[in-house]
């Protein structure tokens, strides 16, 4: 037996509660993991609160990141006892995911724990995590370096945001960090932020143009504070977007494209390769330092989570928060 987060449709409504599942339950699959944490993601709170169509079957056990030991393994990759990660493929959204003690797993989707990660140390980091390192990578295999100038990282208080931010100062470039929330200053700027932009500050329409401030950016929001930050990118500079939180328009023109050379550059961490996803874990493995661990995470149970899943929604909670099963 093994407890769980369980979501399940009743009348229209989704209705959520912890229940006690045989492991007989469990879809067949190639791996079965002992679950150690899981974490919370913005998608993750519009699944358990319903506020997105994320959950694509019922019942559903939430959780689109899972770290734990292998406790059965039809596959030659994985022995009982390894420790593995998975994040994303869409896990949590129609196959049974990480808010459980126990998940069977195609083999296919998980990747092995970095030697020098901890199961707790891996959900730190989570899909969020591995969104900022991707978004990270395409701004630098697209050519931008520390000397060309600051970089600008949006919902710096979430999980993508605050991890880009780490990341970039830990590769030496130079951040500024938006925030909604000014009383987050101190902790943005602990994180390695140069300066914090108010998000009031990209309220007004975006112009086709603007004043070109931003060498590069990470942008999780989306909607009129992307094409702003595309208006306000240089000559040649590039933005990574990987999220929506302030909603999935994007009123834009085309004038930063073809009048200053600025490339969009989509970044999607669901479906991301293996040999891609592998290399960004050592990646985050050897880039995080101590202190990212301990400013940037809070521990909860299973319990807490739908409470916490309204509060992620509503850009209420600051840092990624670990799930311990
Ligand atoms: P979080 O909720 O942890 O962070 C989002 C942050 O955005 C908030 O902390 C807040 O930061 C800011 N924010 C919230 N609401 C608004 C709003 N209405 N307008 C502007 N800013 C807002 O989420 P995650 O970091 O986990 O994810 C961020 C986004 O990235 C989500 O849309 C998520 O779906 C997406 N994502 C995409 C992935 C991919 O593979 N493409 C993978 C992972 C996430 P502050 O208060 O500092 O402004």
């Amino acid at each position: 037996m093994f407890n769980a987060l369980v979501i399940e449709q009743k009348d229209d409504n989704q209705v959520v509660s912890i229940q006690e599942l045989d492991e007989s339950n469990l879809p067949a699959e190639d791996v079965v993991v002992n679950v150690g944490y899981s974490s919370l993601n913005y998608k993750d709170g519009l699944a358990i609160t319903g506020a997105g169509r994320i959950v694509r079957q019922f019942p559903m056990i939430p959780g689109i990141d899972l770290c734990g030991e292998v406790s059965e393994s039809k596959d030659s990759r994985y022995q009982v006892g390894d420790n593995v990660i998975l994040t994303g493929w869409g896990v949590g959204e129609g196959h049974w995911g990480g808010m459980a003690q126990k998940a069977s797993l195609k083999a296919d989707w998980l990747v092995p724990l970095p030697a020098t990660l901890s199961p707790e140390k891996a959900m730190t980091i989570g899909t969020a995590g591995l969104t900022a390192m991707l978004c990270v990578q395409a701004l630098e295999n697209y050519g931008i370096t520390p000397d060309n100038g600051e970089i600008l990282v949006t919902g710096a208080s979430g999980g993508v945001g605050s991890t880009a931010i780490v990341l970039l100062a830990a590769l030496g470039y130079e951040v500024a960090a938006v925030t909604g929330r000014p009383s987050n200053e101190d902790y943005l700027k602990s994180l390695g932020a140069k300066r914090i932009v108010l998000r009031s500050e990209f309220e007004d329409k975006a112009k086709p143009l603007e004043k070109q401030f931003w060498a590069g950016a990470v942008d999780t929001v989306g909607s009129n504070l992307l094409a702003k930050v595309i208006a306000q990118t240089h000559y040649n500079g590039a933005v990574a977007a990987c999220g929506l939180a302030g909603g999935f328009d994007l009123p834009s023109t085309v004038m930063p494209f073809i009048l200053r050379n600025v490339a969009l550059l989509g970044v999607d961490s669901v479906m991301c390769p293996y040999e891609k996803r592998v290399q960004a874990w050592q990646r985050l493995s050897e880039l995080l330092p101590g202190s990212y661990f301990e400013q940037a995470s809070t521990t909860v149970g299973l319990k807490d989570v739908p409470e916490l899943a309204d509060a992620i929604i509503k850009g209420k909670v600051t840092g990624r928060t670990l799930i311990k099963l």
